[in-house]
């Protein structure tokens, strides 16, 4: 059984191909600038791997080229795309339908357009995958795995915003919450490392990567997320402001004479990290902090004290946690910003331990000092493996 795993961007397409007896990956690579004039695969096989540069006029060529690599004679890992069984796509706004993957049969894909309104720079190029992907894979079932649908077991209290009930229910404005496939997936390694069934853990899952999100999961379930309707609620990203007074957008509008859509784009790619200091790149701005500029100082200070009143918040609501767990790009390599987060959080019982959390590794491990009532583990995130692994439920 084969399982190919696509995540369609606006000029990109990730792949990852698995042998699903072993969770072996087969080939993995990363089409880019579809589109342009010259566009690039990077296709990985084992520890080989090869670029490629020519022009890909859009999805349904680079897609195409990405089948004919995968039974290359020389680059190739398998006879026929036949041996594709599966194909499984990311989509990023499954809306309040999709609380799982599902079939994409002609129902699934209309509800997914009904979402393109609340994901209008995500779902539209998913929704593209999946078409050149269904004329492509035609004997391969063809599943979709929802980026909302992991937090779609917060109740009513979590999800709602204090807004006038008629347009919300108009609009289906609520908190969705993203990045489900990764928080999902470290979740479910950290019950692991700490020997507990998912069912009975409380766990703070931070993903920091360039977007960030905060997940509150109380006995295995996702009860609260800091992303809301769009991913652009919540922590300070490496370009996206996360949490604001809901009037600044007024103020900018109205004082800087620019339209909403310009507020918005400063919103979502001239801020975060990147508007407070220059660089969105936690390695960067840890080298900068190092040298002694104050800029990156200052940013590293805001985007850290943001995750901590995260973290205090959500202790307020589910209780005791059993762990708090770092993922994606920074989570993962930053100790910096995984010292400074958990530094003087000792009156709620975490503790980090400096050396542990300075040893670089590829693997999941834990962190915290022996006296530490709460674990801190570092779980490298793998939001390819979780969308094969959640495909098979179906
Ligand atoms: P995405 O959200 O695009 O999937 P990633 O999870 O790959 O992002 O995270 C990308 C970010 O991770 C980079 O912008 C960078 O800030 C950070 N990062 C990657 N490697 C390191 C490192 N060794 N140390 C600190 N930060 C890192």
């Amino acid at each position: 059984m084969k399982t190919l795993i696509l995540n369609a961007g606006s000029s990109s397409i990730k792949y990852k191909l698995f042998e699903m007896s072993n969770e072996q990956v087969l080939a993995e690579g990363l089409v880019e600038r579809i589109g342009e004039a010259v566009g690039k695969i990077r296709h990985i096989v084992g520890d080989k791997e090869t670029l490629i540069e020519e022009h890909f006029a859009d999805h349904r060529v680079g897609l195409d080229r990405v089948a004919n690599l995968l039974v290359d004679r020389n680059l190739g890992v398998i006879k026929s795309s036949k041996e594709v069984t599966k194909v499984v796509h990311r989509v990023v706004h499954g809306g309040d339908k999709f609380v799982a993957p599902a079939l994409l049969n002609q129902k699934v894909i209309d509800a997914i357009k009904e979402n393109i309104s609340l994901a209008p720079l995500h779902n539209p190029p998913n929704l593209l995958g999946i078409e050149v992907s269904l004329t492509i894979f035609k004997e391969a079932v063809q599943i979709g795995v929802f980026d909302t649908a992991f937090h779609q077991t917060m109740d009513e209290d979590a999800y709602s915003y204090a807004l006038p009930k008629e347009l919300v229910a108009k609009h289906k404005i609520r908190r969705y919450g993203f990045h489900g496939t990764s928080h999902s997936y470290v979740a479910k390694r950290s019950a692991e490392i700490l020997g507990k069934d998912l069912s009975k853990c409380n766990l703070i899952t931070l993903h920091l990567g360039n977007g960030c999100s905060a997940a509150a999961i109380q006995r295995g379930k996702s009860i609260d997320t800091s992303m809301g309707l769009t991913p652009l609620e919540g922590l300070v990203m490496g370009t996206r402001c996360g949490d604001l007074d809901p009037a600044i957008p007024f103020f900018l509008s109205k004082e800087e004479g620019i339209s909403i859509e310009e507020v918005d784009k400063i919103l979502n790619k001239q801020s975060g990290l990147k508007g407070l200091c220059g660089s969105n790149d936690l390695r960067d701005i840890a080298l900068k902090c190092e040298k002694g500029d104050s800029l990156s100082r200052r940013a590293l200070d805001i985007y850290v004290r943001r995750i901590k009143k995260y973290i205090g918040s959500y202790i307020a609501v589910i209780g005791p946690v059993d762990a708090i767990v770092f993922t994606a790009g920074v989570g993962e390599n930053s100790a910096i910003v995984r010292e400074m987060v958990c530094a003087k959080l000792d009156h709620l019982g975490i503790e980090i331990d400096k050396s542990l959390n300075e040893q670089k590794g590829k693997s999941a491990r834990m962190v915290q000092t022996v006296n530490s009532k709460v674990k801190i583990l570092v779980v490298p995130t793998n939001e390819e493996l979780e969308m094969a692994r959640l495909s098979e439920e179906i």
